[in-house]
């Protein structure tokens, strides 16, 4: 799943993987919980998370690798985040075939840099289950304020969502995640769709991609 922020890849890739049983991996969850531990990898991810840059492509791979070992990948997944630039890419194809796995199809969420930053101020994120909340979408807002419908826990504000980081997030979106969509749509079924409309709705056309592939 290639987007810019805010563009609802997680939000998405939640539900899909809801649908299908299937784990949804996000790699920005995966540096996330890296961040928690008290050491200094995590506090220097975390300088860099803060800022909107992205981290080394080997701690990449090696954080991926990791997790696409475990026995719930066997069947498939959803990936979140990940590539996000050409060389990301070209690792994760030599990861794939060592694991003997292939890319199944590529979707875009396509979402203007507009809308992104207005939706990056009012999303929330249960620091426990990981599930987006938004309470300026009225699909997405959670049922009481503050907390997580799922699992109860405290929402809390991403250090990476206001609007200057933001900039800085899109603009490496657009200079090194942007120029995938030339690798990969002549490459694998690639599927672009229009992130501006509501949840539902998107979620209903990605639903209608993955069952024209037979997925
Ligand atoms: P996300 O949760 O996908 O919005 O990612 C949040 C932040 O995590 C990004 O702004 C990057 O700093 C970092 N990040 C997530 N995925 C990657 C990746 N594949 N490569 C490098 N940095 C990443």
């Amino acid at each position: 799943m290639l987007a810019p922020p805010a563009a609802g890849k997680g939000t998405q890739s939640a539900r899909i993987c809801k649908l299908y049983h299937i784990p949804h991996i996000s790699t920005g969850d995966l540096l996330r919980d890296v961040c928690r531990e008290d050491t200094d990898m995590g506090r220097m991810i975390k300088k860099q998370m803060e800022i909107g840059s992205l981290i080394d492509d080997e701690i990449m791979i090696h954080l991926l690798k990791e997790r696409l070992n475990k026995t719930d990948c066997q069947n498939g997944y959803i990936l979140d985040g990940f590539p996000r630039n050409k060389m990301q890419a070209q690792l994760y194809e030599e990861m794939l075939h060592d694991l003997h796995k292939k890319i199944d199809l590529v979707i875009l969420l396509d979402l203007d840099y507009e809308t992104a930053k207005n939706r990056i101020t009012g999303r929330m994120l249960c620091p426990n289950c990981k599930h987006v909340f938004n309470f300026k979408i009225d699909a997405l807002k959670p049922k009481v304020e503050g907390v997580c419908d799922i699992c109860q826990s405290k929402l809390m504000k991403r250090s990476d969502d206001n609007e200057k980081v933001f900039d800085h997030r899109y603009e490496t979106y657009q200079n090194e995640t942007e120029p995938l969509i030339f690798y990969y749509q002549d490459k694998y079924p690639f599927y672009k769709v229009d992130s501006t409309k509501s949840v539902d709705v998107v979620f209903m056309q990605i639903k209608q991609i993955l069952e024209r592939n037979m997925i």
